[in-house]
């Protein structure tokens, strides 16, 4: 999506350990005019499945995944990092070790909130070595409910997470992906699309 990859090179900066900081527009402050055009771009790249509900996790994927669903006309389910003493039979629970800090949380949804029957959109801000979608595709595999497809807004092409979640068969589709990033010259390149 030209729109994200031009902002990406306008106003990212490149972290040590392969981390993008992209605050100004989609982590701390937020573009709602940019999120909307990503929710439109969701929409047209899966329209065609039977999706009812989206699935993301705080926090940064909940604003992206809110302004999607308004483009799919469905609710918006956020899985919770908890504390493992909150984890009872009330919920499906699963592991994701953070990327940007480094820790594993226990990730919960209320199992009032995804069903069997649910067809689910996968929403997420990041796509670095997989682990959060990893969880996420738990949690909704642990439902019973059917992972319709994935979509994030800026998948790091040079990270091992594109191609496991891929080689699972799943319907991954990202709108930007970053293909290298050097620290020394603030370069970054994209895969086209
Ligand atoms: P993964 O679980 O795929 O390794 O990492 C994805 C998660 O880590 C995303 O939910 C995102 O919040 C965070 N993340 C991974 N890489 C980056 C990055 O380069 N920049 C930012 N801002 N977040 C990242």
């Amino acid at each position: 999506m030209k729109l994200l990859e031009e902002r990406i090179q306008k106003d990212g900066i490149i972290k040590e350990g392969n981390v993008l900081k992209v605050d100004s527009f989609l982590n701390h402050q937020m573009d709602i005019h940019l999120f909307n055009k990503m929710g439109q771009e969701f929409k047209r790249l899966f329209g065609d499945k039977p999706i009812n509900k989206i699935l993301t996790i705080e926090a940064s994927g909940i604003g992206i995944a809110c302004i999607a669903a308004q483009h799919f006309n469905v609710p918006v389910v956020f899985a919770k990092k908890a504390q493992s003493i909150n984890i009872d039979g009330e919920v499906y629970a699963t592991k994701i070790e953070s990327f940007t800090h480094k820790k594993t949380y226990d990730v919960i949804v209320s199992k009032k909130y995804i069903s069997s029957e649910d067809h689910i959109l996968i929403i997420d801000d990041f796509l670095a070595n997989g682990c959060a979608l990893n969880g996420l595709i738990d949690l909704v595999q642990s439902a019973g409910a059917t992972v319709e497809g994935i979509g994030i807004a800026i998948e790091k092409g040079f990270q091992a997470g594109g191609k496991l979640i891929r080689s699972k068969g799943v319907h991954l589709e990202s709108l930007a992906i970053v293909e290298s990033m050097d620290t020394t010259t603030g370069t970054i390149k994209f895969r086209p699309q």
